[in-house]
């Protein structure tokens, strides 16, 4: 048969847990939050957000420093080195790094400094690159395509899976649709339906989800009542002065708030 069958909720009935490492973990009976800015832009941005992340007892960071632009003139992000200097503040403070890699060459050099690999919309159907991440250690989360089914999805992690990488999370992030008041059509159905298909982890993307920063917050409240394991959410001191996607990151007293909430709305979960 051709039908996914290892991220199957068949193959494996017992939920997946990942552990980062220091007490750090994605899955069951643990909701992750994840934070950070669209692109890594430099030490001092950095530094100012773990700041934030530590001071709202926040484990894990995102930030990417190669970026899918639609415009080749847009940046595209500090690249490697930009991806060491973080690495070296993060470690100091405890935090991890969940950043992009969008080709099988960058794998290698980014390794060292990533603690989870995000395959990008852009790149879930990319089998060469799940084909590699197969190979790799380390724990993988993949984004649903701008277009992709969950069935999709699927596949592209069983890609992972099937190549050796059991170390996997999903990511809803928003699909294209022809409703143009939002960037992206956040399908929180795909929640409860990856929850009852999988046992991987389910992890919603609020800000590319819905595009717009002061309607992140009640997306992400309502990843969690869906039976998300986590949200992954675009934050910059200042939104306005980012290089990319500004328009849906919140500023850090947006987060804070967010993070209070989404606390007390996992409670009455
Ligand atoms: C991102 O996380 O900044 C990003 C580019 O996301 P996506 O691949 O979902 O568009
Ligand atoms: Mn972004």
């Amino acid at each position: 048969s051709d039908d996914y069958k290892l991220v199957s909720g068949k193959w494996k009935v017992k939920p997946t847990t990942l552990d980062l490492g220091d007490g750090v973990h994605i899955g069951q009976d643990d909701f992750s939050i994840m934070l950070g800015p669209c692109s890594i832009e430099g030490e001092e941005q950095i530094s100012r957000t773990i700041r934030h992340l530590k001071d709202n007892g926040i484990r894990i960071m995102r930030g990417g420093v190669f970026k899918p632009r639609s415009s080749p003139y847009s940046f595209r992000g500090m690249g490697i080195s930009g991806l060491q200097l973080w690495h070296q503040l993060a470690q100091e403070a405890g935090i991890k790094i969940i950043t992009e890699v969008m080709q099988v060459s960058q794998i290698e050099e980014m390794y060292p400094y990533v603690d989870v690999f995000q395959v990008g919309a852009r790149n879930t159907q990319n089998f060469n690159l799940l084909d590699e991440l197969g190979k790799v250690d380390k724990p993988v989360m993949i984004k649903r395509g701008i277009s992709g089914t969950i069935d999709e999805l699927l596949y592209s992690a069983e890609y992972v899976f099937s190549a050796g990488n059991e170390k996997l999370i999903l990511c809803e992030r928003g699909i294209r649709t022809y409703e143009p008041s939002s960037r992206n059509t956040l399908d929180l159905n795909a929640v409860p339906i990856l929850k009852e298909k999988t046992h991987l982890p389910v992890v919603v993307d609020p800000s590319h989800g819905i595009g717009i920063r002061h309607l992140v917050e009640p997306m992400a409240l309502a990843a969690v009542m869906a039976g998300a394991d986590g949200v992954i959410v675009e934050v910059h001191e200042r939104p306005e002065l980012a290089s990319s996607d500004g328009q849906q990151t919140l500023d850090h007293q947006q987060s804070s708030q967010m993070i209070d909430r989404l606390r007390q709305t996992y409670q009455l979960r």
